[in-house]
Order: structure tokens, then C-alpha cells, then sequence
């Protein structure tokens, strides 16, 4: 995990109150290797090295702070120089358009868009001009049915540019005007002069560009020929749930003289949010996005207390850790993603606790999550909330009733064990302790 040993190189030099050229010359190694492999541009990189050496090298660091802390500043800095403030989008009247590859998610982007502008209290319109791909119409308009946002496009039509006239004059009662178009497999004449026509007719106050978090080195002629054609004003960075991290996009940003508007993190019209550099820097150091990370920890949380309202997610650091609340973590896990991203997130963890486990101490992947659930139905309240003295015929007779094998309810037994044990260590920290860890 890079991440960890960035962290771990940071934190050697906690001790120190100068920095020699080795050290800095480590951190900026590191830094580099997390860049690259998250696809940031080599020359983007390299830029950014010279100017972190420079400033730790001859900068005075500021009284009373550690090398450590004068390092991690200057990274920061320079890495919010890099990725920049995020797009400004003012919450008023406008006419965005989204243009980009095919399967960037243009469609589903537009969409989320559209929901989110509703939940500031504006009403949106998305308007589908794709004639290309067939299927287009019907995907964009039961997202937008999801998403309950008005609609405008047009199964039949064949001339995206009459469409999107015609849409804008159909959805003329909705606030914020969102044009989804067309994307091609790759860049070719024909789509950048259907875009050039529909961005003159739709004439947007704002023009983003959608790129899957995958990108890499590919983003820099799209970025080039969107540019040219329309002006690109604003980046969104798709499919950040999966395991890319959207380093290629710094290099659309770049291109473009533009910034990050929005992050796509799923595939429901809720996955969306506003960039913000501090988390998308932390994940693309691998550090680590605690403040992500506890808005979806506690909106997952306060969805499972909802539903249980005797049950705190707070009493687990106070008590004792039952099968109760595992079954009631699982569901909140359910709701946060995969476990091992969430887990990516918080600082500590890359090359922390949950290194030390077995791999498969972790290994709560949906289908055994599920599996799990089921067995936990079978328990009574006793071994639910006993789980260290359930006996072997207690297994044998959970097994029976859930239909699973004993071995697996041997596995959920033995899973909740390490997690209490685990979780018996972070009690054993101080509040300090936790509070240096979480804001780290
Ligand atoms: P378009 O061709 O640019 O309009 O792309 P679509 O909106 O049709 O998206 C292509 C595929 O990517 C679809 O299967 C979407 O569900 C999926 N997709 C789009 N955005 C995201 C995202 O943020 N996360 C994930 N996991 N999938 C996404
Ligand atoms: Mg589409």
C-alpha cells in the first residue's frame, strides 16, 4: 500500500525539526509512485516534485511546527495548486451540457446532475439529445424518473441539434437546463461537428467534460479536442467507486485551464458529489479521506439507526461488541460500499489494524454478508448477544435452521471474534489518541 508508507515515511520524520535532502527526496519518491500509479501525468508529476523539493528544501519552516508537518503542509499546498478549487456552480438559472466518450457517463451524470440541483431547490430538466446509441432515450428517461427531475427527449428523432432546439423550448418552465449528448468510441469529425452545432443552438453557460475515473493518459487529446470545439469550463470524474482513482482528469483540468466540478462515485442518481480538493488529494495520495469517509459512515449509520432506534452505533466503543451489532455494521457497510474501500479511506488502516488481521479476516463480501444475515436470523437473542458461548451443538442447531454449513457459522463466529478483539484495541487508545488518528 503506498499510501502507508508515505504516511509511514511522513510520520519518521515526526521527531525531527530540520529536513535533510534524503528525507525530502524520499517523501517526493512516494508521492511520485502514488501519482503515477492513480494516472496523473508524468509531466504533471514531475512538476510537482521540483516545486515540493524546492519549498522544503529552502523554505524556514514555520517556528514551533515539525519537519513533518512543514513537509505535509507543502504537499498539500502544491497538490491544491495541482488539482485545484472546485468549479464554481452558482445555484441559479443555467444551461449546462455534458460531452465526452461513450460510456464516460454522460447519461447518468446528467441525471445526477439534474437530482442534485433539485435537492438545492431548483427544478432541472435533463435533455437527451442522443441519436447515436440506441437505447439512449430509455436509459436517460427512467434515470430521470428516478432521479425526478422533467425529461425532454425524442425515441424517433434523428437530428440532435432539432432535438435539443426542441427541448429547450418544451422544458422552457425548469430552472437548470442539462444536455446530455452523444459520445463515439473514440474522437472522430463527425461528433466534435455535432457538438460544435448543438453548443451553438443550446449556446451553455457551462460546459463539462465527463471522464471515467479510468482514463489515464487518454484524457489529454480529448481534453485538447473538447476544448477547442465548445470550451471545456468544468470537469466530472466518473466511476470513482470503482478502483481508479482519476488521476488522468488533473491532466484534463490542465489542459483545459478548467477545474472539477463533480465526482460520480456509483451507478444511482444519488452518487454524485461535489469535488473537494482535500478528499480527492488524500485518495490520490492513498492517505486516506476521512472527511468523505465520515459523511458516509454516518449517513449509512443514522439509515440502520433509523430503522432500530434502540440501537447506537456509540454504545460499540462503550460496551461490549455483540453479534447485534455486527449484524446492525453489516447492514451500514452494506449501505457505505465495499469494505476494503471504505477501509482505504481512513487514515491508519492501509498498513494499520487491519493489515495485522488474516486477509480473510476481512473478507465480508456481499454474498457472505448475506449469508451471514441469514444465520444471524436463526440465532436467539442469547447467542446474539453471547456469541463467545455458543456451543457446538448451538452450531449444529443455527446450521439446521439457516440452511448453511456449520463451518460457515463457525466463520461468522470467528469473524466477530477478531473484530471485537480489534475493536478492544481502539478502546484501549485515549481519546487522544483516536482524535490525532481521525484528523490525520
Ligand atoms: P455515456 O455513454 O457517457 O452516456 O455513459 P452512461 O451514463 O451510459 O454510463 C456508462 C456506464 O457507466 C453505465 O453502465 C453506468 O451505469 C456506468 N456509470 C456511470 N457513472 C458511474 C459511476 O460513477 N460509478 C459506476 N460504478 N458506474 C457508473
Ligand atoms: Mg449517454
Amino acid at each position: 500500500d503506498l499510501g502507508s508508507s508515505l504516511r509511514g515515511t511522513l510520520d519518521d520524520l515526526r521527531g525531527k525539526s530540520r529536513i535533510d535532502k534524503a528525507d525530502v527526496d524520499e517523501v517526493v519518491k512516494q508521492i511520485q509512485r502514488s501519482l503515477l500509479q492513480a494516472d496523473v501525468d508524468v509531466g504533471l508529476v514531475m512538476g510537482l516534485s521540483d516545486s515540493i523539493k524546492d519549498r522544503a528544501l529552502n523554505e524556514e519552516p514555520v517556528a514551533g511546527t515539525t519537519a513533518r508537518d512543514q513537509v505535509l503542509k507543502i504537499v498539500y499546498e502544491e497538490m491544491v495548486g495541482l488539482v485545484g478549487d472546485s468549479t464554481e456552480i452558482p445555484l441559479e438559472s443555467q444551461t449546462i451540457m455534458l460531452a465526452g466518450l461513450q460510456g464516460s457517463g454522460k447519461t447518468t451524470t446528467a441525471a445526477k446532475i439534474a437530482w442534485w440541483f433539485s435537492k438545492k431547490g431548483l427544478r432541472p430538466a435533463v435533455i437527451q439529445t442522443d441519436t447515436f446509441r440506441p437505447g439512449a432515450y430509455d436509459q436517460a428517461k427512467q434515470m430521470c424518473e428516478r432521479a425526478e427531475v422533467d425529461f425532454y427527449g425524442d425515441p424517433d428523432g434523428n437530428d440532435p441539434v432539432e432535438i435539443a432546439r426542441e427541448g429547450l423550448e418544451a422544458t422552457a418552465d425548469a430552472e437548470v437546463h442539462i444536455v446530455d449528448t452523444a459520445g463515439r468510441h473514440a474522437l472522430e469529425s463527425d461528433l466534435i461537428d455535432e457538438i460544435e452545432e448543438i453548443d451553438t443552438v443550446v449556446d451553455p453557460d457551462l460546459s463539462l467534460l465527463v471522464l471515467d475515473a479510468a482514463i489515464g493518459q487518454g484524457a489529454k487529446q480529448q481534453a485538447q479536442e473538447f476544448e477547442e470545439s465548445i470550451g471545456v469550463g468544468g470537469v466530472i470524474i466518473t466511476k470513482l467507486d470503482g478502483t481508479a482513482k482519476g488521476g488522468g482528469a488533473l491532466t484534463a483540468v490542465n489542459e483545459t485551464e478548467s477545474s472539477i466540478a463533480f465526482l460520480g462515485t456509483g451507478e444511482t442518481v444519488q452518487d454524485i458529489e461535489r469535488f473537494e480538493p482535500n478528499g480527492f488529494i488524500s485518495r490520490l495520495l492513498g492517505m486516506g479521506d476521512l472527511k468523505q469517509l465520515s459523511e458516509r459512515v454516518e449517513r449509512a449509520m443514522a439509515e440502520t439507526q433509523a430503522e432500530d432506534e434502540d440501537w447506537d452505533p456509540e454504545d460499540i466503543m462503550k460496551g461490549s461488541f455483540t453479534l447485534k451489532d455486527m449484524k446492525k455494521q453489516m447492514e451500514a457497510m452494506n449501505r457505505m460500499g465495499p469494505l476494503d474501500q471504505v477501509l482505504d479511506m481512513i487514515p491508519g488502516f492501509g498498513g494499520g489494524i487491519m493489515d495485522q488481521l488474516p486477509d480473510d479476516a476481512m473478507d465480508t463480501t456481499q454474498d457472505r454478508m448475506r449469508q451471514f444475515e441469514v444465520i444471524m436470523d436463526s440465532m436467539t437473542d442469547e447467542e446474539m448477544e453471547n456469541p463467545q458461548s455458543v456451543t457446538s451443538a448451538q452450531i449444529e442447531r443455527i446450521a439446521r435452521g439457516s440452511g448453511t454449513e456449520e463451518e460457515t457459522v463457525r466463520e461468522l463466529l470467528s469473524q466477530h471474534k477478531m473484530m471485537d478483539q480489534t475493536l478492544n484495541q481502539f478502546k484501549g487508545m485515549g481519546d487522544g489518541d483516536m482524535q490525532r488518528m481521525m484528523k490525520k
